[in-house]
């Protein structure tokens, strides 16, 4: 197991406004916001981290907010939506507390014998939650409004949609360890048995489908998990042996990460599972300062002076 893809380590999206999606995202979903930073490569624009107490890997929902930002579409070469496990019996509250909020929703369909419940955050990110008909141990944070046996216990799965599977299936099967457990129609799920939970891959075929435009509203990149770099030095040579471009290792603070983008045109990275988000301030505290990287710190109060206010 130690040296295997261990499912998902975190999903980044992309948001037209910092105010609104924190405000979703803390409040109406209630996920913890576990680190409030900048993006490394564009430090006046934020980078939003949410997830469960910890930010653990399998529960990171990452954003980066870009005022303003043109509506994207969704389409093929992109991960298409992303599914978060609840409790069994929690749909009925989430129904009520979609509707006390304005968040449009579909109402809850059947997939591979699971029950679902679509929905779009403000920026029409589409995701999902589902009752996951494997046991879901994970801690949740609850909140004042959404309580432990209601609230989300991280990812049960992710989407990407394609115009041919077979190139990011490869990718899936013969790299990273996962196999076909399940098919209906278009819709073939992938899993790996390294984990219990973020453990799922669907990828749905539309041949015909126009491709993806990753702008606001669309995921930017999928980043799966790795206990450490040396696992991760492996698959970035097994990447690169199969005739893909990978990036060098990078040092995101909280993570080391590499890049490929996959032969279907979805971002992959492979992230690792430490530091954390402890690295740069105590549990309890996750969220509650705007944290730099060293290369800003010497421009904090230029970069404070750009960046939206969030209440
Ligand atoms: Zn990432």
């Amino acid at each position: 197991m130690e040296n295997q893809i261990l499912g998902l380590h975190h999903i980044t999206a992309i948001a037209a406004g910092a105010r609104r999606n924190y405000d979703f995202y803390t409040r109406v979903l209630g996920l913890r916001f576990v680190k409030k930073t900048v993006n490394f490569d564009d430090p006046e624009t934020y980078h939003f981290y949410y997830g469960d107490e910890a930010g653990s890997p399998g529960t990171i929902l990452t954003f980066f907010p870009w005022e303003g930002i043109d509506k994207g579409r969704r389409g093929t070469g992109m991960a298409t939506e992303i599914g978060y496990s609840v409790p069994e019996g929690s749909l009925d509250f989430w129904l009520k507390r979609f509707g006390e909020h304005n968040v449009l929703f579909n109402k809850p369909t059947q997939r591979f014998g699971e029950t679902y419940l679509p929905f779009l955050d403000p920026d029409g990110l589409k995701l999902e939650l589902i009752v996951s008909k494997t046991p879901d141990a994970r801690r949740p944070w609850a909140t004042g409004e959404i309580g432990a046996d209601v609230a989300t216990r991280g990812f049960h799965n992710v989407t990407l949609t394609l115009a041919d599977i077979k190139p990011t299936a490869y990718v899936l099967t013969e790299i990273f360890g996962y196999r076909l457990i399940d098919q209906h129609v278009n819709r073939y799920r992938y899993a790996t048995s390294a984990v219990e939970n973020a453990a799922l891959v669907d990828l749905v075929e539309v041949p015909g489908e126009a491709e993806g435009l990753v702008a606001g509203g669309t995921v930017h990149h999928v980043a799966f998990r790795v206990k450490d770099q040396a696992v991760q030095t492996a698959f970035r040579e097994r990447i690169a042996e199969a005739g893909l471009q990978v990036t060098d290792r990078i040092d995101r603070n909280y993570f080391y990460s590499v890049y490929f983008r996959e032969p279907g045109g979805v971002l992959f990275e492979i992230a690792t599972d430490y530091p954390g988000f402890t690295v740069d301030e105590p549990l309890a505290d996750l969220g509650t300062h705007l944290k730099l990287p060293a290369q800003y710190e010497s421009h904090r109060a230029e970069i404070e002076q750009v960046l939206p206010p969030l209440t």
